[in-house]
């Protein structure tokens, strides 16, 4: 059995231009797409992110007017390749933003990954990113964390590239496909503005390490050109596959 990548869409989020890309643009919106990441590997089921959760968004960041139908949620997205949560082997969180744990809450039999300061981090955020953060959204009684610190391998063929910058412990993913590598670069670059122009988004735990982690992702994709997918580019995720298609 080949591995699959199915992207599970999860609605939109608007934006200020000047946290797309740092110092520009400020007072023009864009509204930006959240989806998470389904891997079908021979050995388990692997998710990706959770996207986020309207509830909780439209209460906390109601000036980001969350939509999300319920087509966009991640039990009816799953739904679409004849999945179910309690089938999930392994969730792995990129970072804990609110809009990448929204449905951690389903997975409590699932193994989950997180890098351990990015949980700390979580649980006590620096000032600046409290809004970022929400504990109902990962801190559960249930929950064994897997904590992981720098670049790990999920399953033969699944990799997490430590991305820091945008949070203080975040992961892209990189999954070795038939057809060739694809890599997800998560939050550690928003857009293809961000990486190809050096733009920095105007939300960071630390610019010099998210700079860092650019050159990190443009090496990586000089050597190995993969299929690339960021997770909030509106022009190019209306290129993507999006569930029930997928890559292979
Ligand atoms: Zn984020």
């Amino acid at each position: 059995m080949s591995i699959k990548v199915y992207l599970l869409d999860g609605g939109d989020l608007l934006m200020d231009q000047s946290l797309i890309t740092w110092n520009h643009g400020m007072g023009s919106t864009k509204r930006i797409p959240v989806f998470s990441v389904f891997i079908d590997h021979p050995d388990g089921k692997v998710l990706f992110d959770t996207g986020f959760d309207l509830e909780q968004a439209r209460k906390d960041l109601p000036f980001e007017e969350p939509e999300q139908s319920s087509e966009q949620t991640i039990p009816v997205q799953l739904g679409k390749i004849g999945v179910k949560p309690g089938d999930i082997d392994i969730l792995v969180n990129s970072h804990l933003h609110f809009d990448h744990c929204g449905a951690n809450h389903l997975f409590s039999q699932a193994e989950n990954i997180v890098h351990k300061q990015e949980l700390r981090e979580a649980f006590s955020p620096e000032t600046f990113e409290r809004l970022g953060y929400n504990r109902g959204l990962f801190d559960f009684p249930d929950r064994d964390y897997h904590l992981i610190e720098g670049d790990y391998e999920v399953l033969p063929g699944i990799q997490l590239i430590f991305t820091p910058g945008h949070t203080v412990g975040h992961y892209s993913l990189l999954v070795e496909l038939d057809s060739g590598p694809v890599l997800y670069t998560a939050d550690a670059a928003w857009c293809r503005e961000n990486l190809e122009h050096d733009h920095l988004m105007g939300l960071h735990h630390d610019p010099l390490a998210m700079l860092c982690s650019f050159q990190r992702l443009k090496q990586l994709i000089a050597v190995r050109k993969p299929t690339l997918l960021y997770p909030h580019d509106l022009e190019d995720y209306h290129h993507y596959k999006k569930a029930p298609d997928y890559y292979v």
